[in-house]
């Protein structure tokens, strides 16, 4: 019986540790994500892809692919929060991108809109 409730209580702890560390974890990804330098867009590989920190300054003729509304925040490639000013993206590991940017591989994420 007391086993029962040994047991019943380990479970509980733990479930409660589980749920205190939950938002720490966010927390420390989130503020891993904001101590990232941004990247240069003079960099020689931000220069290869064209990457630029405002997509509506984006050269159209040089960039026949480019469409209004593209930019990093609809990117499959971005893994910035919805409504944060920059975020990770997979092709710049350790740096953030502007969620107003945008360079030549961009790609639409499922399920989001161009704009
Ligand atoms: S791959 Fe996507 S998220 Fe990364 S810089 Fe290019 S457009 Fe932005």
């Amino acid at each position: 019986m007391s086993h029962d409730r040994i047991s019943r209580r380990g479970l509980l702890k733990g479930a409660l540790l589980a749920l205190a560390a939950a938002p720490a974890a966010t927390l420390l990804t989130r503020e891993a994500a904001a101590a990232n330098p941004l990247v240069d867009p003079n960099d020689a590989q931000a220069k290869g892809l064209g990457y630029t920190h405002d997509a509506t300054k984006v050269d159209a003729k040089a960039n026949p692919n480019y469409k209004a509304g593209q930019h990093c925040t609809n990117c499959i490639q971005y893994t910035g929060k919805a409504g944060d000013a920059e975020g990770g993206c997979n092709l710049f590991p350790g740096k953030n991108v502007k969620a107003a940017g945008w360079c030549k591989v961009w790609v639409l994420k499922p399920g989001a809109k161009l704009g």
